[in-house]
């Protein structure tokens, strides 16, 4: 008997992933379906699909015809548009001001510095006008308010709340309010306007205290940790159910990265967390890689320093525990998005949304597909007043277009990397940063092995809420059908995990 797919490789069609006890969890890259098989199937399979036993093979041919092993993902991104998968999402630029000295802020360099200015007030009916124009069948829309300090330009963000509703009565569109903020003031006005437009609060917090105070003290070297905590509190008391969020930059590893989401966590205050590491452009040549994952041709930079890989290693490891307790903590997004697009077999339409569905206005009016662009003149694709003007043609390609990406076993959850990553990296927009694939890979590593050991209760989490927060830059996802026979099979040798399970 022949096995169906002969052709297949490991690392670009299927995955195997050791889990603990001899277990092994089989991915189907082209599906996102798991299983669990044994150790002995799994060696046949590193070895290729026809060294599969009799059993084993016929067991694999019904999966095929079940739709089990159907190539879903490539014909889904072949069918979809480039802008499907993501809400509009507009990310205002509304001042350069701040009060804080961060480390690693990218908001320092380039053409960020020469814009030096806020948001004028009479961008708001353009902005409106961009909305009516671009927006989605989906009909909602996020506002991001960003800056430097957005607080600090708070009349911009009331005068936009009140226009919003009037816009949201008259069009039928739903508007999504979320902040980036330091958190380090927070007066009564703001305080009320959050709670009463329940805005999803993304609070840039390093972590535990010390971490916290040495990335993002004050430009007068002022310590912020416990003024933004009491001032969380202060909203929390005022709208138990309004979303908070963590926004935390890795910057080094003198705290370790899971003590400092543990100091955070106990706090008791954050729905969710969303962790990234700073960009630090090193020279790669002594970068070890990391298994299965791409090695840094010469030439490139890491953007990820190895000891920052190793310390994301170890928190996917932990993430469990942070479940374990009686808080209100939902969650990693970026872990979360992974863990939903896996068992719910969606696929990513790109990294992110930007370019897409995702654009930000910045100070002086002009359009740019991404926050971390602002201010170079190369990336600008339009103006408030004009609209777009530039069709962002290389922020829409597949994996399955992209040299670097069409053999990578995470193509169709990453899809493409983060273009300001590669543009540090490569140069190039669109060819992949290698740190920033061996972060990726071994957060999609971790998800997997956790949803293969802990099955029901991690499974069966909501994660509902996701498509509104900004995940992962609001990075765009197709669902799609789960085969109904494929639910109804019984194995013996390929023990389907999902939500099925
Ligand atoms: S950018 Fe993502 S999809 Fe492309 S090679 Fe890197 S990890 Fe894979
Ligand atoms: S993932 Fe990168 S390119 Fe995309 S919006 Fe975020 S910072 Fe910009």
């Amino acid at each position: 008997m022949s096995a169906r797919f002969e052709h297949w490789v490991e690392g670009e069609h299927y995955k195997l992933l050791s889990l603990p006890g001899r277990r092994v969890a089989l991915f189907i890259v082209v599906n996102h379906s798991l299983f669990q098989i044994s150790a002995e199937t799994a060696a046949r399979l590193r070895a290729g699909v026809r060294h599969l036993n009799l059993e084993e093979c016929e067991e694999w041919n019904a999966l095929a015809d079940s739709g089990l092993l159907a190539d879903v993902n490539t014909h889904t991104l072949v069918e979809a548009s480039p802008n499907d998968g993501a809400n509009l999402a507009i990310n205002l630029y509304l001042t350069t001001r701040c009060n804080l000295a961060c480390a690693y802020c990218f908001a320092r360099g380039r053409g960020h510095r020469v814009l030096d200015r806020d948001m004028d007030l009479d961008t708001i009916p353009f902005l409106f006008d961009f909305v009516r124009k671009n927006v989605t069948p989906s009909k909602a829309v996020r506002l991001e308010f960003f800056g430097g300090e957005p607080l600090l330009n708070l009349d911009f963000i009331r005068r936009v709340c009140d226009a919003g509703e009037v816009f949201s009565q008259e069009r039928g569109v739903r508007l999504i309010k979320r902040i980036s903020t330091n958190m380090t003031h927070l007066p009564e006005a703001a305080l009320r306007l959050l709670a009463r437009h329940k805005f999803i609060v993304s609070v840039s917090v390093d972590g535990g205290r010390t971490s916290h105070n040495q990335n993002r003290p004050g430009k007068n070297g002022r310590a912020w940790f416990d003024k933004i905590i009491a001032n969380c509190r202060r909203l929390r008391e005022a709208s138990p159910d309004l979303l908070l969020v963590a926004r935390m930059t890795v910057n080094g590893t003198l705290v370790p990265l899971t003590a400092n989401v543990c100091e955070l966590w106990q706090h008791d205050i954050f729905d969710y967390f969303q962790i990234w590491p700073a960009i630090s452009v090193a020279s790669t040549e002594s970068s070890p890689a990391a298994e299965g994952a791409l090695a840094s041709p010469r030439g490139t930079k890491d953007t990820i320093p190895p000891d920052v890989q190793e310390e994301f290693s170890r928190l996917v490891k932990a993430y469990p525990f942070f479940f374990s307790r009686s808080k209100r903590f939902r969650g990693i997004l970026e872990y979360e998005r992974i863990a939903d697009m896996a068992l719910n077999g969606k696929v990513a339409n790109g990294y992110c949304s930007a370019g897409r569905n995702y654009f930000t206005f910045s100070p002086n009016g002009a359009i740019y597909p991404c926050h971390r662009f602002v201010g170079d003149t190369r990336f600008q694709v339009g103006d408030v007043r004009t609209g777009l003007t530039e069709e962002p043609i290389t922020w829409r390609q597949s994996p399955d277009q992209s040299p670097a990406c069409r053999g990578c076993w995470i193509r169709y959850i990453c899809n493409g990397g983060c273009k300001h990553h590669n543009l540090l990296s490569t140069g190039d927009i669109t060819v992949p940063d290698p740190s920033l694939c061996r972060l990726e890979m071994g957060r999609v590593m971790g998800i997997l092995s956790l949803i293969a050991e802990k099955g029901g209760d991690y499974q069966r989490h909501s994660r509902a809420p996701l498509d509104d927060l900004f995940v992962s830059c609001g990075r765009p996802i197709l669902p799609r059908e789960v085969a109904a026979r494929a639910l109804q099979l019984k194995t013996k040798w390929f023990t389907p995990l999902g939500p099925a399970d």
